[in-house]
Formats: structure tokens, C-alpha cells, sequence
């Protein structure tokens, strides 16, 4: 039988893929997500990413980066290590890119965690960082989460180009990064490079979504489910779920600030079980 172009994730199918403790978990089993974000003149990105990953259900979030001190002021809860992801100690999946900036630091970030076995989310900062080779040489899986203007930039074409052909955007740039790509925007979109897959299409969501941070949230929401053992395609496209779902509990019709859309996490997850 053809295989669809498309697909739309349903609740029930979302509900499937939500892990759950089992009685004997402890927090690493669950899945310890590590998070290089953030800069001096970004702050707040890794605090947003570290957010959307601790309410997510992680049992323990890393940090790894210079903005340990915001991060700790929010979530207590957070491993912080002042360094490179490299020297941060062991993790299940690692999200980087959110508020990175480019200077040597953000560089240094982005190739350590690219040279890790375990499964790596890029987006925001990281994105600009990206070598095809270098992702396409992985032996874990790579999630990239670009919107629009950085998945334009990613393929070397204008942004316009992306905006009129979105699918064809995301499939071509799944084939060349070898990676499962999320392509943010009004709908989100999830290719894998696998061949015969469908594209899964988000149907949650909420033109309020459209605040800085919701990104960042996103990424450490989706960095908490490749932790926990998912495959990219079900963490990218449970992830987006679950935003969306959660960013419509948030404003219900009136403005929200990103950090509310992760506060909302654990809500649109009962939503769904
Ligand atoms: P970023 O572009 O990284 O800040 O991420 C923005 C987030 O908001 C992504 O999850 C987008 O899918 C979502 N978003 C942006 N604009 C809209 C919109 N008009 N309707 C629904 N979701 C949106
Ligand atoms: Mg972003």
C-alpha cells in the first residue's frame, strides 16, 4: 500500500509514547538529560531549556555552560557544571544550542556533544554550528528543531523558498543531515531520513506560542523524552505535542510567556494520559 505523505499525531497515540516510572525506577534510569545553552548575553535561554526539560519528567537535568547561576536560581533541582559538555559526566540525550551565541565557547559546546554516542538535539545557535558531516558521522540519533529562517539558512536558501514548500524543506533536510528534523512554525512538521516514513503534522498549538523562549522550551521538553528512551521521531513529534498542548493551557485565549508554557508541561501531560 502507498504510504501517506502525512500524518497527524492523536491523543491516544501520544499517550502511548509517554514514559512512566516503573516502581523500581531510580532518576538515572529515567534518564538524565544534559542541557549546553545559554551565554553571558543569553541567560535565559538555558533557563527556559532546563524548565521545559525538569517538568517534562527527567529524572535529573545537567547543565552544562556558563549560565549555571540563573539556571540554579530558578531549579535548585539542576547538576550544574561551570565547564565543557565534555567534562559534565554522563548523560542519556543532550540538548544544545538555545542562547549559545557563536563565540568559542559555543563552538567548543556544539562539537562536544556531536562527538557523544548517546542521542543529541540541536537547535537555535547550534543550528549555525552545524557541519552535515560531522552530524551525518553520528552512530546516535540527531534531532534538529529549526523554524524557518534557520532551516532556510541551514539549506542555503532564502527563507521564502522554505515558506512555500515546508515539506519538501524538512524531508531534503532530513536526507542531508542524515537526522530527524522538527520544523517549527504555525504547523510543525517531523521528517525522519528513514525511507517510506510519513511526515507527522502537530495539530496542537496556539498562535500565542509565537513569544520568545517557546523554542527553548520545546528543546528541553523534547531532550527529556530522547532521555527517557524514545526514538527521535516519537520524542520530536510527542514533544511538539505536548507544547502545543501546553501552550493552550497557558493562554486559554490570552498572552503567555514562555516560562508559563513549560509551567503547563505537567497539565497537558495529565491532558493526554
Ligand atoms: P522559536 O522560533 O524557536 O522561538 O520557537 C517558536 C515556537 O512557537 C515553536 O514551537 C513554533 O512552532 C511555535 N509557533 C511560532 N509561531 C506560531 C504560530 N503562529 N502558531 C502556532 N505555533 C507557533
Ligand atoms: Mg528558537
Amino acid at each position: 500500500p502507498a504510504v501517506p505523505d502525512l500524518e497527524a499525531l492523536q491523543y491516544a497515540d501520544v499517550a502511548a509514547l509517554l514514559p512512566v516510572p516503573a516502581a523500581e525506577s531510580d532518576k538515572y534510569r529515567r534518564g538524565v538529560v544534559g542541557i549546553a545553552a545559554g551565554s553571558t548575553r543569553y541567560p535565559g535561554a538555558a533557563v527556559l531549556a532546563v524548565s521545559g526539560a525538569l517538568r517534562a519528567g527527567a529524572g535529573a537535568v545537567r547543565y552544562a555552560g556558563p549560565g549555571g547561576e540563573a539556571v540554579i536560581a530558578r531549579h535548585p533541582e539542576t547538576l550544574v557544571h561551570a565547564g565543557r559538555p565534555s567534562e559534565a559526566g554522563r548523560v542519556q540525550a543532550w540538548v544544545v544550542g538555545p542562547g549559545l551565541g557563536d563565540g568559542t565557547e559555543a563552538v567548543a559546546a556544539v562539537s562536544d556533544v556531536l562527538a557523544t554516542d548517546v542521542p543529541v538535539l540541536v537547535d537555535a545557535d547550534g543550528l549555525r554550528l552545524l557541519d552535515a558531516d560531522a552530524v551525518r558521522a553520528r552512530t546516535a540519533p540527531t534531532v534538529l528543531t529549526p523554524h524557518a529562517g534557520e532551516a532556510a539558512a541551514l539549506l542555503g536558501v532564502a527563507r521564502e523558498e522554505v515558506e512555500a514548500g515546508r515539506l519538501a524543506a524538512v524531508r531534503e533536510l532530513a536526507g542531508r543531515f542524515g537526522a530527524t528534523v522538527l520544523l517549527k512554525g504555525s504547523t510543525t512538521l517531523v521528517a525522519t531520513d528513514a525511507p517510506h516514513t510519513p511526515v507527522r503534522v502537530n495539530p496542537t498549538g496556539t498562535p500565542w506560542l509565537a513569544t520568545a523562549g517557546s523554542g527553548d522550551v520545546l528543546s528541553g521538553l523534547t531532550g527529556s523524552l530522547l532521555a527517557a528512551g524514545l526514538a527521535p521521531l516519537d520524542a520530536a513529534s510527542a514533544g511538539a505535542y505536548l507544547h502545543g498542548l501546553a501552550a493552550r493551557r497557558a493562554a486559554d485565549g490570552s498572552p503567555l510567556a514562555a516560562m508559563d508554557v513549560a509551567d503547563a508541561i505537567p497539565g497537558a501531560w495529565r491532558d493526554v494520559r
